[in-house]
Parts: C-alpha cells; structure tokens; sequence
C-alpha cells in the first residue's frame, strides 16, 4: 500500500505508529506543512532511516499560514529540501478559506515553493480548495511548462523531475485536460468521489497519473490534540518554537477552521464512540489506516467500471 499524502506527524502515537506502519509495508508520504510539523518529520525520519524502506518527507507551508510566513521560515524550508534530496515540497497552495486568499499573500508564498519545487527538482504536492485555475495560472508563471511529448509524468517520485501533484483533487474534467500536459498527478481521497464533478472528472486522468491517499491528520485524535501529544514521544526542542508560529498557536485548532480533514473522515471518530482516543492502539490506528486507503482504491475502481 502507498499512501501518498498522510500528517503522520499529526497523529496519535505517531512514533509507534510510523514503526507498525513500515512493518506493515504501508508505504507513505510524511507532509509536514508547517514549522513544528517540519521537525518532528525530521526526527522520526532520522529515526527509521535505517529501515529497508524509509518512507518519502514533504516540506511546506499550508495555505492556511501563509499571512503568517516570515524569511526565515522560507530559509529554513529551503534548509530541509537541501538536506533531505528525495524530500518533495509542500503541500503548499490555494485555499479560500483563509487570510491571504484576497490579498495575494497565498498567491506569493505558494509561488515561491512552487519556485522551489523547480529549482531543486522535486515533486509538489498541492493544496487547493476554491480555485484551481488560480493555482495552474500560478505554476506557468513559476516555470512550469506545458510538454505532452515527454515522459515526465511516468517517472517515479525519486526522480529528478518535477510535477504538479494534485492532493485531494477537488477539481473537474475541464482542470484534468488543462492540468495533464504540465506532467501533473492526481491523489485521491475518500472525498474526491462525493463530488459529482470530479468523480466525473477522475476516470478521464491516466491511471499511472492517479494515486491514493488518506490525508489523515489531527483530526484523528480529536479532543486530544496538540503537537506534542500528537507527536508521541517524538522528542521535540520547545525551545525552537520562538518565531514559528504553528496554526495551533494562531488559533486555527479545530478541523472545521483548519479545513484539512473532514471530521467525518476522521479515524478516531469513527473509532472512539464513548472512548478516549487515546486509548485505541497504534494497532486499530494502522489498521483504520489501512481500511481507508483500501476503500479509496475501491471507490476508484469502481468509479472507473
Ligand atoms: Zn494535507
């Protein structure tokens, strides 16, 4: 299994958790969108990288702190995809929903990863919730190129190209056939086939342009959250805080206001009827997991008979 887009960092047990998974051979990509989310990704990712198969890394930052972004966080991003070469960018993109979406300040800081993305030639993972013709306006004028002919979009990730990857694609059949010729990929979530439109959308994407996510986050473990509780015994410096600010700490706590998963797709939810979250194992976590993306691909399957 190969979850492409998952907050590994932002769930319950996250260390214990990444270990199962890997043991599992439930391969996926770590997203960290945010300062605190970028270190402890970090860590773990030191931790399990003498595992026959470390798991892929991708710094950037959300949307939804973009009014917040200072240099020295677009420094320190920079650090980490200078550090870690197989590391994607973002996800990083458009969302309505939050400050910055009028004023352009979403529009500069997703220009500048999406910059990046070309200058260190890694993949970028996307956010994009409102305005998807926004954001392709946006890649061509970072450098993105329109080139059908090659083969770009059937490489594999660790190779040095890169491509507009579509998370949680929410988009329709028109944004596919604009989107294909940049080399773009499509993942796909649980909620990518409630929406007519782009359930409509999905079978006209190549199937070697389509993969699978859960995008569990957070909301996993509602009602307990926070990133030190989310991040285990994921040892982190509270010290390297001062000048991060974290959605947390501006306040964007519940997943309502955050936007990035939908409370119904959470697994803890689903899970903890009359029970503390935190009392179901790294076990029924993997295993929900597990269940999730396997629904994703029937959901897929199925969309395409
Ligand atoms: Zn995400």
């Amino acid at each position: 299994m190969f979850d492409f887009h998952i907050h590994i960092a932002r769930l319950p047990h996250a260390r214990q958790l990444t270990q199962l998974l890997l043991d599992r051979n439930y391969d996926f990509i770590a997203i960290a969108c945010e300062p605190w989310e970028w270190r402890v990704v970090t860590q773990l990712k030191k931790e399990f990288s003498s595992g026959l198969k470390p798991f892929k890394v991708s710094y950037g930052i959300h949307p939804m702190i973009a009014k917040q972004v200072t240099d020295e966080m677009l420094a320190k991003l920079r650090t980490h995809l200078e550090e870690d070469k197989h590391a994607m960018v973002g996800e990083a993109g458009i969302d309505k929903r939050y400050p910055g979406y009028e004023d352009g300040m979403q529009d500069r800081i997703f220009f500048e990863q999406a910059k990046l993305a070309l200058e260190f030639k890694r993949d970028l993972q996307i956010h994009c919730v409102g305005d998807y013709m926004r954001v392709l306006k946006l890649l061509v004028e970072a450098g993105y190129e329109s080139d059908a002919l090659t083969d770009r979009a059937t490489k594999a990730p660790s190779q040095e190209v890169t491509r507009p990857i579509f998370h949680r694609f929410g988009g329709d059949v028109n944004f596919v056939k604009k989107a294909l010729p940049y080399g773009a990929l499509f993942s796909l979530h649980a909620d990518c086939f409630r929406k007519k439109s782009t359930a409509a959308a999905i079978p006209h994407i190549p199937q070697e342009r389509v993969f699978f996510e859960t995008d569990a986050d957070e909301t996993f473990g509602q009602g307990k959250t926070g990133r030190n509780n989310a991040a285990d015994n994921v040892t982190t410096d509270p010290g390297t805080e001062s000048g991060m600010t974290s959605s947390k700490e501006s306040g964007m706590t519940s997943s309502a206001e955050s936007g990035m998963t939908s409370s119904k797709e959470s697994v803890i939810l689903t899970l903890a009827e009359g029970k503390d979250p935190e009392q179901y194992t790294p076990e029924e976590c993997a295993s929900e997991l597990e269940s999730r993306l396997e629904s994703v691909r029937a959901a897929y399957t199925k969309c395409r008979e």
